[in-house]
């Protein structure tokens, strides 16, 4: 749902190198317990940073490329062993570089970066070393043209000897959980905590569909069935949307009003000196989502922010219909909320306030999305959209697929749920189309964990504001929890917290 260059980064590095950014979790910690560690100044750290990135650009011209930096991109990066072990000893080099610099009188900016740099480079020598995927993913090798044709052809030469499951079992999925998510919870625990957050919604729902009933049912019997009147109740409503010809004009209409009640509600600080450019999403980058936003990278910070939203050009009626259902009066605002204001787009504002171009490189994708699912319910608390049953009730229908996605992909990968079962699951549980659902088992056969980041760090941002809340009592304020969580850039949440409960400010 949102595209920043280092998410380019990552893919173009699965397709070729087969090396995916970020690591451990409990970066700071090891920091400070590490014995024989020297301090260094503010402009030497500055300089390895600098000496960093320009080795990093030479040992990896892909990430380079991703990261629109073009001085390496003549050079071809081979997916073979060679290259393998030439990134190892990369990695071991910095690491010994980057251990013995003490964190203490960095400042926390510096601390982040450090962090992130040193569990960029573990992380990678655990993809390289264990998660191997290189071996048995079809996708880590360079596909011109047809994916599904290429599989199918794979797939005759498959032997049981040789074919191996999509699904990467507990281990890998704990290994690559830590690497990518690098939260304090492991992967089990969040799934856990995504069962109760599912179970939690739709006990909401339905007491919010209870209430809508005779206003949006008429007479009907009520089913018993809770997910059963759940869903007609949704179904309803939905037939709320606006016509196709509207889309652009009514997301338009919608940024200003959301700037207006965050400053009315005092909610964060909103930079308006650079508009927003709502525009039709370029035709090369048009996929299965109906909108996203385009930052400039971090060596072109002039250019423009673009929130790409995708024309229905040439699709079929019902097809336009069936979005415009799903994107209906009330989802329209929220993925408004969440793609842009006070969003992701928000999001990127405050973290170009402390360049960095480690964060920017090696930001972390559970506390970018984790943002963006966490602003949705803190709008919706501050009383957006009036309180109303109506807007409630679709919101937990749109949280329950951040929510339903760390389950399903969890069961996929670890706990071997079936096709027909992942199918049912969200139909049944997250109140999906047979369209999505089918996109979605797609999807995670494919993909492993990235499913989870948006829950796990929306569950972890929420849990440290009420932590903070009971820390500070009277004295805490929404909006500088916001502005002082934002200020840290996007580092992982887990590191972010640890700052913030020992008081280390940004500033
Ligand atoms: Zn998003
Ligand atoms: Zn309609």
């Amino acid at each position: 749902m949102q595209k920043h260059f280092y998410r380019a980064a990552i893919a173009t590095l699965i397709s070729t190198s087969a090396i995916t950014p970020v690591a451990h979790a409990d970066g700071i910690a090891r920091t400070r317990s590490t014995a024989a560690t020297a301090s260094v100044s503010a402009s030497a750290f500055t300089r390895l940073k600098q000496e960093f990135l320009v080795a990093l650009w030479k040992q990896d011209p892909d990430m380079a490329m991703a990261a629109r930096k073009y001085t390496d991109a003549a050079k071809l990066t081979l997916p073979d062993q060679a290259t393998r072990d030439q990134y190892l000893k990369f990695i071991d080099r910095w690491l010994t570089h980057l251990l013995i610099v003490s964190s203490e009188t960095l400042s926390v900016n510096d601390q982040t970066d450090l962090v992130l740099m040193r569990q960029y480079l573990e992380g990678t020598r655990w993809y390289l070393t264990q998660f191997r995927e290189f071996e048995w993913n079809p996708t880590q090798h360079n596909i011109a043209g047809d994916y599904d044709a290429f599989l199918t052809e794979t797939a005759k030469h498959l032997t049981p000897d040789t074919a191996r499951s999509f699904r990467i079992g507990k281990e890998r999925y704990e290994g690559k959980f830590k690497a990518d998510i690098q939260s304090p919870f492991t992967a089990e625990q969040t799934y856990q905590r995504a069962l109760a957050a599912k179970d939690e919604a739709h006990r909401n729902m339905e007491k919010l569909a209870d209430q809508l009933w005779s206003k949006t049912m008429g007479d009907q019997p009520k089913p018993d069935d809770r997910v059963q009147k759940i869903a007609m109740v949704i179904a309803k409503l939905s037939e709320q949307h606006i016509k196709g010809e509207e889309l652009f004009p009514a997301i338009r209409q919608q940024l200003p009003v959301l700037e207006k009640w965050i400053k009315d509600h005092d909610l964060l600080e909103l930079d308006s000196k650079k508009p927003l450019i709502v525009r039709e999403t370029p035709e090369y980058e048009r996929g299965v989502t109906i909108a996203s936003i385009e930052a400039p990278g971090i060596f072109r910070p002039h250019d423009n922010t673009y929130f790409n939203v995708t024309p229905f050009d040439g699709q079929s009626a019902e097809k336009i219909e069936s979005t415009l259902r799903e994107y209906n009066r009330w989802v329209l605002q929220i993925l408004c909320i969440h793609e842009a204001i006070p969003g992701h787009y928000t999001q990127l504002q405050h973290a170009n306030q402390s360049p960095s171009v480690i964060k920017t490189l090696f930001g972390n994708g559970a506390m970018i999305e984790g943002w963006a699912v966490y602003s949705e319910r803190m709008m919706l608390e501050s009383g957006y959209g009036e309180n109303s049953p109506e807007m409630w009730l679709m919101y937990y229908k749109w949280n329950l697929r951040a929510v339903c996605n760390t389950i399903l992909d969890y069961s996929v990968h670890v706990l071997r749920m079936t096709e027909v079962q992942a199918k049912d699951f969200l139909i049944n549980h997250a109140f999906q189309t047979q369209a999505e659902a089918d996109g979605k088992w797609q999807r995670v056969q494919y993909s492993s964990v990235q499913l989870a980041s948006y829950f796990s760090g929306f569950s972890e941002i929420l849990d440290l504001r009420e932590e903070l809340k009971k820390q500070q009592g009277d004295k805490f304020k929404l909006k500088q929890f916001h502005e002082q969580f934002l200020g840290y850039g996007s580092a992982p949440v887990g590191m972010i917290k640890t700052l913030m409960l020992n008081g280390s400010g940004v500033k």
